[in-house]
């Protein structure tokens, strides 16, 4: 099994609807600990890749994500804005000129886009960040032995390391100036990347 482009666009349009969806969720979290502003920023910035790639003729899974992160790159500020373009624009570049997007290639994809992410952001395991829900997730897909599996089992250790945030003190980011007030709350980053996995999740399953 391969991942095809309309399998790609897709997992675009659900990741766009979960973050229209959850956008004051992602308020409330980044309200908590951030400046408050990741749902609207999210939602402001999968709303205009949408607008992007519905212009667009998109060849291949790597041009529909390459367009995504110019879109997020262009229309949203902070720190979200260039760590997701950095995600979508490594994972957009990994399966340039891959016909057939099987496990090893998406997984391949996958870890580039967490290397891309964190030479961007410099965010270790544990700083409470987009990264404790990245690393597991992309962990469960390296060592999948299915696509579909693969994706159902990153989603739910994106979920894991979602909640596992929780307890964490902050140690990158805006929420890193509140210390030891940053604990007790989940981290808004790491929830928006849970919903990328379970949209990605979502559109293979159909
Ligand atoms: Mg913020």
């Amino acid at each position: 099994m391969a991942i095809t482009r309309d399998q790609t666009l897709d997992w675009m349009r659900r990741f766009a609807g979960e973050m229209a969806e959850h956008r004051q969720e992602l308020v409330a979290l980044d309200t908590a600990i951030g400046d408050g502003d990741h749902g609207t920023n999210m939602n402001r910035g999968m709303t205009k890749a949408l607008e992007k790639l519905d212009g667009a003729e998109q060849a291949a899974s790597g041009a529909v994500l390459k367009t995504v992160a110019m879109a997020l790159v262009s229309s949203v500020g902070g720190a979200a804005g260039p760590l997701y373009g950095t995600l979508f624009l490594q994972m957009g570049t990994a399966l340039t000129g891959v016909q057939e997007v099987g496990l090893s290639a998406y997984a391949t994809a996958w870890r580039k886009a967490l290397q891309g992410v964190q030479a961007r952001g410099k965010a270790e395991p544990g700083d409470k960040t987009m990264v404790d829900a990245l690393i597991p997730a992309v962990e469960a897909l390296e060592s999948a032995s299915d696509l579909n599996g693969g994706l159902r089992a990153a989603a739910q250790a994106a979920e894991e390391g979602m909640k596992a945030t929780t307890p964490l003190i902050a140690r990158k980011g805006r929420a890193s100036y509140l210390g030891e007030r940053s604990k007790d709350h989940q981290d808004p980053g790491a929830t928006s990347t849970y919903y990328l996995f379970k949209s990605a999740a979502e559109a293979l399953a159909d």
